[in-house]
């Protein structure tokens, strides 16, 4: 069996390292052996031009330092202050600097020149993240001519937003270096399909592949899964503090980076709707939001948490009473466990990101369950977990604070037995469609349908 190279933004280091990527690849790795290679903020290291191994984990690590300069183009320019927000239908919010641009090539291409001497012929090479899509343009050109795939995990950006970059046609170039690209949902694969035709930069095949000046690109689905059957057992070990589950409460959760894309002001602005509508309700309902910090050097992530203060405070001031916050707002990373916990305790699991290229936190709230007496999950459609869960979520639309409203008052008057019902068609979808499952299926896709080969010289050979 090939080794197995996987690239991402950030290596996780540690000798126990943990993280979701390490969870989904890890079992790969293990059974081919692997090497997993990416960045690291170093400023004060001096060697720009070596990798640094991490022995002593489970895989072999090889990481390259990123000075301050390459910290702040490469990382917080390019990649979050450009693809991120045109990825999440954020135009707006685009911050194009030509430093940014530049740092994000040039960072790819050390990385690929540093990583290059490190690939083996058999090797199959599997990068993650919007930090690295160039990457395997510029390893063909150092003459890597290995298969090669790359996972999305975040939306694919519309037509009309790809048209506002300054540099509209390298995308359908770089995804044109890769065998395989991976995307989390249908949705995902008809936009980019659709993008990439519309815009003139591809041919649609009658096999469903693209081509791109001759190279073929085949475009998948594939969603993300967790471990439901771990997540589950940590929920039941861990349970919840007793004060949040007074018996004239009911906890609603909320799970979140503190990111614009999250839609968590529309998350309280439904919660005050509901609040609007139920003045008199005997039932108590509290929501406990944790949204940890992120990005907070880019600067349109700075308004966000002070938006989210101000509503909760405003909820609490006017419809919280002596012993009773309708809002517990924490803004910090909490253990785990102790989220797995939460979500147990939790009779709602309220999910309203604005666009999400899948949203585990909906999948993590299911599988944390009681099925003798699961909470229901209120979702976002715009979340990519909404193809898969919309068998048993209810759905709403988060731009529209009346629809949430409703959404959580379906929840809580739902019956035991449809709380059974939803939950057992959810947790099934999640239970055959685990983190394992998806790694295997890209993998064996990448590897055993390879449409075209590479040569040294990029021509294809079909
Ligand atoms: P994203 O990758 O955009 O942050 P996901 O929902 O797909 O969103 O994944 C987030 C992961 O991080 C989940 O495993 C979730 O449990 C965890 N997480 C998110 N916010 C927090 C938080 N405030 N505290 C602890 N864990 C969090």
């Amino acid at each position: 069996m090939s080794r197995l190279i996987v690239f991402s933004n950030r290596i996780p280091l540690g000798p126990n390292p943990s993280g979701g990527l390490v969870v989904a690849v890890g079992g790969a790795m293990k059974q081919r052996g692997g090497l997993w290679i990416g960045t690291r903020h170093a400023p004060d290291e001096p060697q720009r031009d070596q990798m640094q191994r991490h022995p002593d984990g489970p895989f072999e690590r090889l990481s390259m330092a990123l000075d301050d300069a390459e910290q702040d183009g490469y990382y917080a320019g390019y990649s979050n202050s450009v693809l991120w927000p045109l990825c999440h239908g954020r135009v707006d919010l685009l911050d194009m600097r030509p430093e940014f641009f530049n740092s994000y090539i040039s960072v790819n291409q050390r990385l690929a020149r540093l990583s290059a001497p490190h690939i083996q012929p058999e090797d199959i090479i599997w990068i993650h993240d919007y930090h690295l899509i160039p990457l395997a343009q510029e390893l063909r050109q150092l003459g890597v001519s290995n298969p090669i795939g790359y996972f999305h995990h975040i939306p694919f950006p519309s037509a009309p937003n790809i048209a506002a970059l300054s540099e509209p046609d390298l995308l359908a170039q770089w995804f044109a270096a890769y065998d395989l690209v991976g995307l989390q949902t249908a949705r995902d694969v008809a936009s980019c399909i659709e993008a990439f035709r519309s815009l003139g930069q591809c041919e649609m095949m009658s096999d469903g592949t693209l081509m791109h000046k001759g190279r073929r690109i085949r475009v998948e689905g594939f969603p993300v899964g967790i471990h439901a059957q771990s997540f589950r057992t940590l929920a039941e070990n861990n349970p919840a503090p007793r004060v949040l589950t007074a018996s004239d409460q009911v906890l609603a959760i909320g799970v979140d980076r503190l990111d614009y894309s999250k839609g968590l002001p529309h998350k309280l602005r439904g919660l005050r709707e509901y609040f609007r509508r139920n003045p008199e309700s005997s039932t108590r309902l509290s929501l406990l939001q944790i949204a940890s910090p992120t990005r907070e050097s880019v600067s349109a992530y700075q308004d966000i948490r002070d938006e989210l203060e101000g509503l909760s405070g405003e909820v609490n001031g006017d419809y919280g009473d002596i012993g009773y916050t309708p809002i517990q707002y924490i803004h910090r990373a909490v253990a785990r466990e102790k989220v797995a916990g939460l979500f147990r305790a939790s009779r709602i699991g309220l999910v309203t990101p604005l666009a999400d290229g899948m949203n585990l936190v909906a999948k993590e709230y299911v599988a944390a369950q009681d099925p003798a007496d699961p909470g229901v999950l209120v979702l976002s459609r715009f979340a990519g977990a909404a193809e898969q869960l919309e068998c048993g979520a209810i759905m709403v639309n988060p731009h529209d604070p009346a629809n949430v409203a409703s959404g959580m008052e379906q929840a809580l008057q739902m019956p035991l037995e449809e709380r059974k019902a939803r939950h057992a068609r959810m947790w099934a979808v999640l239970d055959a469609n685990g983190v394992d499952w998806w790694s295997d299926m890209f993998l064996q896709r990448l590897q055993t349908d390879r449409p075209s080969r590479w040569m040294l010289d990029n021509q294809i050979v079909a």
